[in-house]
């Protein structure tokens, strides 16, 4: 695996328009995890992709009238049989925290990294999944010197009472202990 102009060989590259630069100096120090399924509760339909290049059908679903005109991505997206699809350059400013908190630190998206999993807060993430994260994660954090076993969120630490997402069905610890496996 390697990081090549902020593109992670590994990765299949679909771009993103939603992004924009990190201010000045600063470095992914953060990596947020999230979860998105469209429709929601379903998997493998294609839209997420859809939806973070903004074409989306917001006729194909009564969900997408809710979410039509919204302008966001991450950096990744790890599909529930452990794919890993990129859209914005590790070193570019994904459009996926919003408004949020990190020990004080406001606009998260300024210093995170962004990585969405396919699937729901209350069903269990495959294995897949967790092993391709895994594999993120470590590459990551061996790559950007700030960003730390320890500097590891989901959307509700940064944005909590807004975002529940990954959920109660992602397991921090079983990452964790992946990880100290595989650095
Ligand atoms: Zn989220």
């Amino acid at each position: 695996m390697r990081l090549i102009d902020g593109w992670l060989d590994a990765a299949e590259p679909v771009p993103s328009p939603n992004f924009n630069e990190r201010p000045a100096e600063q470095e992914p120090s953060l990596l947020v995890v999230h979860c998105i399924s469209l429709p929601p509760g379903h998997f493998g339909s294609g839209d997420i992709r859809r939806f973070f290049q903004n074409q989306l059908d917001s006729s194909a679903h009564p969900f997408y009238e809710e979410i039509k005109g919204l302008k966001v991505s991450a950096h990744f997206l790890i599909e529930r049989n452990g794919h890993l699809v990129q859209f914005v350059a590790t070193d570019k400013r994904a459009w996926h925290a919003g408004k949020s908190n990190y020990k004080g630190c406001d606009d998260c998206n300024n210093f995170s990294i962004g990585v969405e999993l396919e699937g729901c807060d209350d069903q269990a993430y495959s294995d897949e999944q967790y092993h391709s994260l895994t594999a993120l994660c470590a590459y990551l954090i061996d790559y950007y010197p700030k960003l730390t076993r320890s500097r590891l969120c989901g959307h509700s630490d940064i944005a909590p009472g807004r975002k529940s997402d990954p959920g109660p069905a992602f397991d921090w610890g079983r990452l964790q202990q992946l990880l100290r496996q595989a650095t």
